[in-house]
Parts: C-alpha cells; structure tokens; sequence
C-alpha cells in the first residue's frame, strides 16, 4: 500500500483490537497518523474486566494448526494469520514492554500481577509514547466512501465529521459496529451469545451449588446434533457451569440459540471408563470392599462424595447399604447415571464469566493475509467484530492481537 502525507488512519474503538492495532501501526512507522474514535469515556473496558480482573491475555498453545482449532467460528481462516502473530509472539510483545507473563496449569496465561492494570498500563504507556489521540465521547454514527476524494466520511452524534484515508473497525460486538460495517457493503452473520452457563433444575444438583468435578465427560444434544467436550464442571444455583460445559456452549452456540436454548446434556463422571469397564470396575470394588457401606465409594477425582450421596438418594439406594448387598440391578442403575447421566438444558444461564458474540462481519468478505475488506479497499476489520470467537482460555483475545497485528503491517507492506 502506497503511503504518503495524505496517509491518516481511523481507528473506530478503542477496545483490546483497536488500541492494539494503533500501537503496531506507530511501531512500524512513527510518522503515520492515527488516531481512534472511542463512543465511550474509557479505553480497554473489556481488558479491565476479563478473566475476573486477572485479564487472560492468550493461551499456552503455540502449535498453530492446534491454536486455530480453539475457535469454533474462525478456525480455517485463522491457521494463516497465526502463522504470522500467534501466543509466543504476543508473550515476547509483553515481555518487551515490561509485561512478565505465567501460564496456569489449564494453558490460560496472564500477567504475573494477575491484574488486568499491568496490561492497560502498559498498552496506555504506549499510546502516549507514540502520541495516538483518542477521542472519547465520540460515537462514530455513520461512515462513507467518497470515490472522488478517496476517503472515508465518519459522521459522530453531535461532533464534526472527520476524515481519514484508511479505515478500520475495531467495535467489538457492538449493534452500531454491525450497522456501520452493513453500511459499507459487508454482510453479518446470524449473531448469538456465546461461552455461557446453563440452566438446570434437576433434583440430583439441589443444594450442591459450589461442588465441581475434575474431570468429565459432556455430551450434548440439540435436535440430531450432538457436541461433545471433556473437563471439569461446576454445579452453579441455577444449574451447570465450569470451563468444559462454557466451552460446550461456544461449540453449540448457534444450534443452542435456535433450539431456545432447550437441549439434552449427558454427563460422564467416570470418562476413562466406558459401560462395560465401569461395570466390572464396580463388581471388583464391591468385591474388595464388600463389608463397607455404599456411602464409602474411595472418591476419586471424578466424583465427588456429596454428589454421590445425593445421587443414591435420588435412585432410592440406601448409602447405609453395605457394598455386598448391592444387587446388580443397582449397579446397572448406577452406571447409568454415572456414565451417562442426563439432564434436561432449559436455558442460558445469567452469570458472565467470559461472555462473547458468534457471528459479525462474513469471514469470506475478508482478506485474511491483510484484514482487509474485499467489498470496500482501504476498509480494515478486527478482533469480535468478525464472524470469529474462540472457546474460554485467552482465545478471544489472540483473535484480537492477531487481527490488529496484521491490519498494521498490511498498511504499511509498500
Ligand atoms: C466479562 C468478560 C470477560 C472476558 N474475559 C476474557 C479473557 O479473559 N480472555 C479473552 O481472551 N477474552 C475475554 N473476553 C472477550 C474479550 O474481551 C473480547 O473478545 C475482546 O475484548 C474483543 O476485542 P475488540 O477490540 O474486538 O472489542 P472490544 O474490546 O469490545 O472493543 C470495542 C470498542 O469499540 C467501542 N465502540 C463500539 N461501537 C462504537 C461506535 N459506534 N463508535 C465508537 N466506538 C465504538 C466500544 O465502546 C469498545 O470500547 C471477555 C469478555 C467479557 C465480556
């Protein structure tokens, strides 16, 4: 792209993708002007609040192919992207602007703070080094291309319109951004929350809010289709919740939207043991624990004791029952709602803990090697805006730092 003194770039959003791309765009070339339109009187809203204040900045996965196979909408457009900006090389972007990152046992990794303030900070030391103007207050209402002037027109709600020879849109889920960008010739796909909890009102969760499982096994079920994940699960007051269960919901997401959020989820607590495994696994341990009450299962990571306490009182099994007298009958009940235990979805549950949008700008109006529109040249897109999102664990905001990073070096690729 050519660049001259008439190069002047507007940045609409002043979120994780939009500062991230100013930043790169001035690393690259100090003497482009940029400058970002922000609706808000804040930068960074979002970073502030992720990963419960912690902000979880990316994932520990740095094999590309493995990485672009986090994100349910996204995952074939992105292997080309990561190729050029993936978790290492946003790691190393922190380290060398002070920012020391860990990574947790799941892969999540976040600053060593585990504060959201070391990232913001270190992003704002960044824009003021490099001079980036942001203008808040600035809801950006309406944009047009003028043919003849080779420029963008943005018009605010009660401000000056502006200009600016490049453009990008950097608006998050925002209902304004998806109008602004189906303004510009660009078609949105079907949008749909996503990464949330479900409602489950069951008997065998009453008053076991706050218990959770390691390990287990989910399957669910949506009209024919079936989702499957594996991972641990939290009993929440409303139903279930846990990072294998939100993940759950990301890959159902659109289906769980069309089925109102209605569905049928099989858990299983014991996933390393198929029916019949568990089965003589049961006998056995009736065997060498014959003189031992029910209520004594040795519990493992897989199950927890109050949970199996409430599940033979849900089976009407004694817990005093001694191992010995358990018929096989029994048994056979209880590998059923071990191994596939199933419980009724009845809606999306209200508690955000990382709460993104399926659906945005069409993934085949975009050029991935540049961001750049296909209907619109000069028109760039990044981070949630795009019909991309990824699972829990730092995978939506690599989305972001990718986006921005290319968005930036396609500017200034001559
Ligand atoms: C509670 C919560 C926790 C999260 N935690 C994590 C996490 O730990 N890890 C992770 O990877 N992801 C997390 N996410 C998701 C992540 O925050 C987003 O995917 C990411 O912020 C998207 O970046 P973005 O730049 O595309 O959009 P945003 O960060 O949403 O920024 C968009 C910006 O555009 C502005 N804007 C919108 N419309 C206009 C307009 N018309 N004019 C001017 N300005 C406008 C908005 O005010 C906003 O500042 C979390 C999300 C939530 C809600």
């Amino acid at each position: 792209m050519n660049l001259n003194e008439s190069t002047k770039i507007a940045i609409i959003g002043a979120g994780a993708s939009g500062i991230f791309t100013a930043i790169q765009i001035k690393e690259l070339d100090p003497s482009i002007s940029v400058c970002i339109y922000e609706e808000g009187s804040r930068p960074l809203k979002k970073v502030k609040i992720s990963g419960g204040g912690r902000c979880n900045v990316t994932h520990h996965q740095f094999d590309t192919q493995v990485l672009s196979e986090k994100y349910p909408r996204g995952h074939k457009e992105l292997r080309g992207p990561f190729t050029q900006f993936q978790p290492l090389d946003m790691v190393a972007w922190l380290k060398k602007h002070g920012v020391d990152t860990k990574f947790e046992s799941d892969g999540r990794i976040f600053p060593v703070t585990n504060s959201s303030e070391s990232i913001i900070e270190c992003f704002l030391h960044e824009i003021k080094k490099h001079r980036i103007l942001i203008h808040y207050h600035h809801p950006v209402e309406n944009i047009s291309y003028s043919k003849s002037d080779h420029e963008f027109k943005i018009e605010f709600n009660g401000k000056n319109p502006q200009t600016c020879s490049h453009l990008v849109l950097s608006t998050g889920s925002s209902k304004t951004g998806h109008r602004l960008a189906k303004a510009l010739g660009h078609k949105i796909t079907e949008l749909a929350p996503s990464l949330f909890t479900f409602k489950v009102s069951d008997p065998r969760l009453q008053d076991l809010a706050g218990i959770s499982f390691q390990d287990v096994g989910l399957q669910l079920e949506i009209q024919k289709k079936k989702f499957t994940e594996r991972g641990p699960l939290l009993i929440t007051h409303w139903g279930l919740s846990g990072p294998a269960l939100i993940r759950l919901s990301a890959w159902a997401a659109r289906e769980l939207q069309d089925n109102q959020y209605q569905a049928n989820l099989k858990i299983n607590f014991f996933p390393d043991y198929k029916e019949d495994a568990l089965f003589n696994y049961l006998l056995e341990y009736k065997k060498e624990n014959a003189k031992k009450k029910l209520s004594k299962l040795t519990f493992t990571k897989t199950m927890s004791k109050r949970y199996w306490l409430q599940l033979l009182e849900h089976l009407q099994i004694s817990s005093n029952k001694l191992w010995s007298e358990l018929s096989k009958k029994e048994i056979y009940k209880l590998i059923a709602d071990c191994n596939q235990a199933s419980f009724r979805v009845q809606g999306k549950g209200i508690f955000k803990e990382e709460f993104v949008t399926c659906g945005g700008i069409s993934r085949k109006e975009i050029d991935f090697k540049t961001m750049m529109s296909k209907k619109q040249k000069k028109l760039f897109a990044t981070g949630e805006l795009l019909d991309i999102d990824g699972i829990t664990g730092g995978f939506n905001f690599q989305n972001a730092w990718t986006s921005a990073y290319l968005v930036a070096h396609a500017i200034q690729s001559k």
